[in-house]
C-alpha cells in the first residue's frame, strides 16, 4: 500500500478535475475507471459552461408540466415504466423541490457553486495548454412566444438578483447575433456570462494525457465497494483484487450511489440520459450555443460540427438507449434553423448524474473523513467540475472552502 496515495473512482471530468487539483499540490494521485476513455456523459455533452444555469430542474412551472411531457412518446421528458418504483423516493424529493423557500435555498447554492467556476476553470485549462478551448461567446435563450417569455421571466429575475447577466431581445434582435435563426423566434435572452469548451472530448482526453505526464496512476478496475479503516481507505475492485490509499473520493458520476451505500451513506441519485446528434456539415453558421426555451433542447457548434441534444429520460443504467430520441431533437431543430444539413450525423447518448434537489454531493462522508464525495452533477458536470476539484483538494488539505459546503452534503439524503 502506499500510505500517502489518494484513490480517485471515476475518470469522466469531475474524477480528472480532482486528479488536476491534487496533482498540482503534489499529491499522490491514482484514477481507477473500468474504462478510462469510454463514451461517458464528460464525452459527448454540449460543452455548455452554463454559469447562469442556477435554478433547479424542479421550478414551480415544471413539476405541473410532467404528466403533459410522460404522454407526448417523443418529449423533451421519458420514464421507463419498468423503473418507475425503483424511481419513486427520487421522484418524491424532486416534487418537493419546488416550495419556493426551497427554490430559493438551491438556487443561492448553485449560484455560489457556479459563481466561482472561472476562478477555478481558467487555472485547470492553463495547466492542461487548454486555456484557447474556451470560446466566451455568451448562449442566446430563444422563445417562439411572447407567452411563454413572460411565464419564464421569473426565472430571468431570480438569476438577475444572483448576479447573472440578462440581456433581453427582440426577435431581430436575436438574429442579428444569430443569422441562421428562422423568423420563428420571437424573444430571446442573451446571457453574456455564459461560455463553452470547443469539444468536450478533446478536453477530457487532453487532461487524462498531461495527468499521466504528471505521473498520475490510471488503474483500470470497477470498483464494487469502499472500506475505511482507522489509517486508511480500501477501494474494493470486481474480480477480487483492491487498492489502498489514504484517502478515496468518489467521483463515478451516475454509477456513485452502491459506492456510497457500501459503506451505509445513502443518496438519492439516479441517471438521467440526453441524447444528441453532431452534424458534421451542418451547412448553416452557428456562432454560440442556443437553448431553445419552450421545447427544451440545445445547439452548440463545436469542432466536430454542430451538436444538437436534450432530452431528460429516466430508465436506470441499464436500459437501451432510444435513439429516436436523437432524430426527435433533430426534426425540432428544423424548424428553427432551416438549410440544416443532415448528412452524416452523429448520435449520442449519456446518463447524467441526476440528484432530486439538481445539487451535486461534494464533501466528505459523515462516516469518515478519509472518504470524499464528487458526484451527482446533473447537468452542469462539465460546468462545476473545476470547482468540485479545487474545493475537493481543499478538503483533503483542511483549508477553509471558498463556498458552503453545507447545502451539497451527502446527510441531506
Ligand atoms: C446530453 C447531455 C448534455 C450535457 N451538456 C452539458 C453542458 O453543456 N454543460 C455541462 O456543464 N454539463 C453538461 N452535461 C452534464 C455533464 O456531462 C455531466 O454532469 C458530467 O459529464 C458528469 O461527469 P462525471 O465525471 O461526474 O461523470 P461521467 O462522465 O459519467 O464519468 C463517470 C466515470 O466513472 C466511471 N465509473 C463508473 N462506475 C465505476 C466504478 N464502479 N468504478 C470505477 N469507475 C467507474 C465511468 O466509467 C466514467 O468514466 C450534459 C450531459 C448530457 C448527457
Amino acid at each position: 500500500m502506499s500510505e500517502d496515495r489518494i484513490i480517485i473512482v471515476g475518470a469522466g471530468i469531475v474524477g480528472l478535475a480532482c486528479a488536476d487539483f491534487l496533482a498540482a499540490e503534489s499529491h499522490n494521485v491514482c484514477v481507477i475507471d473500468p474504462d478510462h476513455e469510454g463514451d461517458k456523459a464528460s464525452y459527448g455533452n454540449a460543452a455548455g459552461i452554463a454559469v447562469t444555469e442556477c435554478i433547479p430542474a424542479s421550478s414551480p412551472g415544471v413539476f405541473w408540466k410532467v404528466p403533459g411531457w410522460l404522454l407526448d412518446p417523443l418529449g423533451p421528458l421519458a420514464l421507463r415504466w419498468s423503473h418507475a418504483p425503483a424511481l419513486m423516493p427520487w421522484f418524491l424529493r424532486f416534487s418537493q423541490v419546488c416550495r419556493s423557500e426551497e427554490m430559493n435555498r438551491i438556487s443561492a447554492a448553485l449560484a455560489d457553486l457556479n459563481g466561482r467556476t472561472y476562478d477555478d476553470l481558467l487555472p485547470m485549462l492553463e495547466r492542461n495548454g487548454l486555456s484557447s478551448e474556451l470560446k466566451r461567446l455568451g448562449a442566446l435563450t430563444v422563445y417562439e412566444t411572447d407567452e411563454a417569455f413572460k411565464k419564464d421571466k421569473w426565472e430571468w429575475d431570480l438569476k438577475r438578483r444572483h448576479g447573472i447577466e440578462c440581456q433581453e431581445l427582440s426577435g431581430p434582435q436575436a438574429r442579428e447575433l444569430e443569422p441562421a435563426l428562422s423568423k420563428i423566434v420571437q424573444r430571446a435572452v442573451f446571457t453574456p456570462q455564459w461560455s463553452q469548451v470547443s469539444e468536450p472530448r478533446k478536453l477530457h482526453n487532453r487532461m487524462m494525457k498531461n495527468l499521466r505526464d504528471k505521473g498520475v496512476q490510471m488503474l483500470k478496475g470497477k470498483a464494487i465497494a469502499v472500506q475505511i479503516q482507522e489509517a486508511s481507505a480500501t477501494v474494493m475492485l470486481q474480480g477480487g483484487g483492491s487498492v489502498s490509499g489514504a484517502m478515496a473520493v468518489v467521483a463515478a458520476g451516475a454509477w456513485s450511489k452502491p459506492l456510497a451505500a457500501s459503506i451505509g451513506d445513502r443518496v438519492l441519485l439516479e441517471s438521467e440520459r440526453g441524447y444528441n446528434t453532431t452534424l458534421p456539415h451542418p451547412g448553416i453558421d452557428v456562432t454560440r450555443e442556443i437553448i431553445f426555451a419552450e421545447r427544451k433542447f440545445v445547439a452548440t457548434p463545436i469542432d466536430s460540427g454542430l451538436r444538437i441534444g436534450g432530452a431528460a429520460e429516466f430508465g436506470g443504467l441499464t436500459s437501451a438507449p432510444n435513439m429516436k430520441r436523437a432524430d426527435a431533437l433533430l426534426d425540432l431543430a428544423r424548424a428553427y434553423l432551416p438549410g440544416l444539413v443532415e448528412e452524416a450525423g452523429v448520435q449520442w447518448s449519456g446518463h447524467r448524474p441526476a440528484t432530486p434537489d439538481s445539487l451535486p454531493v461534494i464533501g466528505h462522508s459523515p462516516r469518515s473523513r478519509r472518504l470524499i464525495y464528487a458526484f451527482g452533477h446533473g447537468h452542469l458536470g462539465l460546468t462545476q467540475s473545476a470547482t468540485t476539484g479545487r474545493l475537493v483538494a481543499d478538503i483533503i488539505a483542511n483549508r477553509d472552502t471558498s463556498i458552503d459546503l453545507a447545502p451539497f452534503s451527502i446527510q441531506r439524503f
